[in-house]
Order: structure tokens, then sequence, then C-alpha cells
């Protein structure tokens, strides 16, 4: 049996597509040279462009490009030689140029997948429709003042990936799964922090339910910029039983944006849904095409490194350590890191146990990350 919800008039299945903002790990914005600090002072890391003062002009930042096609490889997709930018236009205060640069049209990572486990246990393929480039937006600050808004630039113009799968996630654990390997393969690659709790990586959840068995897709809502794994997960069920309720009493969901509150396990409507045809997007005048060649994209292919599936296979095939705890070991860089130094000339199981077992419930106690571990690898 799949994951259903068991209504008055039948059971019902999830489906569930996610678009998941990433920053990229660069030290300057995507079309700027402004730096990308997180934290610093509000409005010190804008430039004239930022701040689209007339007349400036955007400059590709090639690290941005490099990231995204590295991500790419980490999803198993096409990198396309071919990419272009397009304005999608929209009025907002932390938008000041009223369009943000993205990708639509010819998007420059597409056909991707990411592998996971259903929820029982059996291997599950999720395929990723595209990773696309563009621009975040200002912050507006509501909170500070009782009838102003304030408008922080300082994120205006980072470099994004949304990386958008299709909708073939069943579940809510799925999609916990899926973004926690998502999460896991660009901290590898050091493509983006995926810090949840910091804005880094913002994940949009797409949900509708229908009745099991039954072909197509009904509308979908969609769950706006949830912080935390957790969060997304609860988010999810909450909404399907949102529409199942609906359509049990006769009702009809809408295609909408909502928003997703922890605090009341609810989820409230935002706005209607926009389409694509309200942003009148257009291909940017300022940019010209993105053309990478063979050379380049073969260049980052070789220098990629390990990811982690890969490396949970040695884990597993070389070191006998069960699947479980590979992916444990595998699910950040650091820990991964600091087995294969612990392991060097030791029973790798054994030094698992430990890492996993005592040296993991040490940590949480103390509150200290793995990186900043006072038990070195050599001395564990
Ligand atoms: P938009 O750009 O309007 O948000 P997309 O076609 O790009 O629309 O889809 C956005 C996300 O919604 C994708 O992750 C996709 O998998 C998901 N999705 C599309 N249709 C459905 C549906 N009926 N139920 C759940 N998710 C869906
Ligand atoms: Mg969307």
């Amino acid at each position: 049996m799949t994951y259903t919800i068991k209504g008055k008039t039948g059971e019902w299945e999830l489906v569930i597509g996610l678009e998941v903002h990433c920053q990229m790990i660069s030290n300057a914005k995507l079309f700027s040279q402004s730096s990308t600090q997180f934290g610093s002072e509000p409005n010190n890391n804008v430039s004239f462009f930022d701040a689209a003062f007339p007349g400036i002009l955007p400059v590709m930042n090639e690290k941005c490009v490099e990231q995204a096609v590295k991500t790419g490889f980490g999803l198993n997709a096409t990198i396309n030689k071919f990419s272009q930018f397009d304005r999608k236009n929209y009025f907002y205060a932390d938008l000041p140029s009223g369009y943000q640069i993205t990708q639509l049209y010819h998007p420059i990572v597409t056909d991707g997948f990411i592998d996971i486990t259903d929820d029982q246990g059996e291997p599950k393929r999720v395929r990723v429709n595209r990773l696309h480039i563009e621009q975040d937006a200002g912050k507006s600050i509501h909170d500070r003042h009782p009838h102003k808004t304030y408008i922080d630039l300082n994120r205006a113009g980072v470099g994004l990936m949304e990386i958008v799968s299709e909708p073939d996630i069943r579940s809510p654990e799925e999609a916990g799964q899926y973004l926690r390997k998502l999460r896991a393969i660009v901290r590898f690659l050091e493509t983006c922090d995926g810090n949840m709790d910091e804005g880094s990586m913002r994940c949009d959840a797409n949900v509708s339910v229908r009745k099991v068995g039954e072909e197509g897709y009904r509308t979908r809502a969609e769950v706006k910029n949830v912080n935390s794994v957790r969060f997304v997960m609860q988010a999810i069920e909450i909404e399907a039983n949102r529409q199942i309720e609906i359509y049990e009493n006769g009702g009809t969901v809408k295609q909408e944006t909502r928003l997703f509150d922890a605090d009341l396990g609810e989820t409230r409507s935002m706005r209607s849904k926009e389409f694509a045809h309200d942003y009148r997007y257009y291909p940017d005048p300022d940019l010209p095409p993105l053309v990478l060649t063979d050379e380049y994209i073969e260049k980052l292919r070789a220098n990629l490194p390990e990811l982690p599936d890969i490396k949970k296979k040695k884990y597993v095939e070389e070191l006998n350590i069960p699947e479980y705890d590979a992916s444990i070991l595998v699910a950040e860089k650091e820990t991964s890191k600091y087995f294969d130094e612990a392991a060097k000339g030791r029973d790798a199981k054994k030094v698992s146990n430990w890492i996993i077992g005592d040296l993991f419930a040490l940590l949480k106690e103390e509150g200290v990350h793995i990186s900043k571990s006072p038990i070195t690898p050599e001395n564990l």
C-alpha cells in the first residue's frame, strides 16, 4: 500500500511537486559585484545595479554559472549549452527594477532526477523538470514599525537556482527525503549552504489530491516559502486534508498560493494563482544568450567532488556499513569527511557506530556541529 488518507468517501492519494530556491554560494551577486554576505547591516550590500538605477547594465557572474552547472550534474540532468535570461515583470517594493531576471523559456539545466525510497522502502525516482538561474528579491520588513515597511536590498540580486520537480512525490515522507537528498547534493558540491532556517534554501510545495485509482491530476494549491523540512512535511499533510475535506463536502479546490502557519497548524490563502502570461515575460535585451562550450562543461564535470550517492554505495559495498547507517554518514558532507578520516586503518563499522551513536549524542547535548567536534577523528 502506498501512502493514502482515508476520507468519508474513500481513499485519497497525494500528488506533490516541489519548487526549491537555493541561494548559490558565491562572493558576489548574480549580475553585480556587491557582496552576498549574510547578516550585513541593512542596505550595505547594494550597488547601483541592485538598486535599479537607470542605465546600469548587468554583468554575468561566472561563478554562478559554474554553480548551476555543477548542481545540474548532481541532479543527473542535461546541461544546456544554450540558455537565455528573461524578464519577469511585476511590481513590489523590494524589487526596484520592476522585473526579476530569470530563465523561463531556455533554462540552463533540464531533465534530471533524484533517487529516494518510497514509504515501503522501495527505490523511487523523482524527476526534476528543470533548474534555472534567477535573481533573488530584496526583503520587506513589516514588523519594525506600526505603519511603515522597511526595505532591505542586501538580498536583491543574489543568485538563485530554482529547482522544480515533476509532480512525482506521493507522501510527506517522500517530500522530506527529496529535500534532504537535494540538500545533501548541494552541500557536497558546495553550490548552496542548504540552510533553510537562514533562508538560503526555501521550498514551495505544490499539493493536490485525487481518489486512489483516478487518472490525471486535480487542481493544486501552492504552499509558499516553508522554512524547514519538517514544516514542509507538515504543511503538505495539512493542505492535503484541507483539500479532501473540501471535495468531500462537494466543493472545488481553487488554484492559489497559500501560506503555512506552523503555530496554528493551518495553511491560509495569500493570493489567487498568477499565470505565466500575467508576467509579460520577454528575453532581457541587456543580456546576450548564455552559451557554454563542451570544454567548459567537461572541465567542470571532471572536477566534480564525489556525490553522496556514490559515497554511500562505497560505504555499503566496500566497508560493509548497513544502508541506513551509510545514509546518515552521507547526509552531511562534514559527517562523511569525519568518518573517512576516523575510519582510516580502523574497523569502519565500529567507527560508524561510534559516530552515529555516542559522538552524535554528545555533540547534540553540547549543541556543537560535527565540523567543530572537540573530539578529532584521530582521537575518536
Ligand atoms: P508554475 O510555474 O505556475 O508554478 P509549473 O508547471 O512550473 O507551474 O509547476 C510548478 C510545480 O507544481 C511543479 O513542481 C509541478 O511538479 C507541480 N505540479 C503541477 N501540477 C500539479 C498538480 N496537479 N498537483 C501537484 N503538483 C503539481
Ligand atoms: Mg510556482
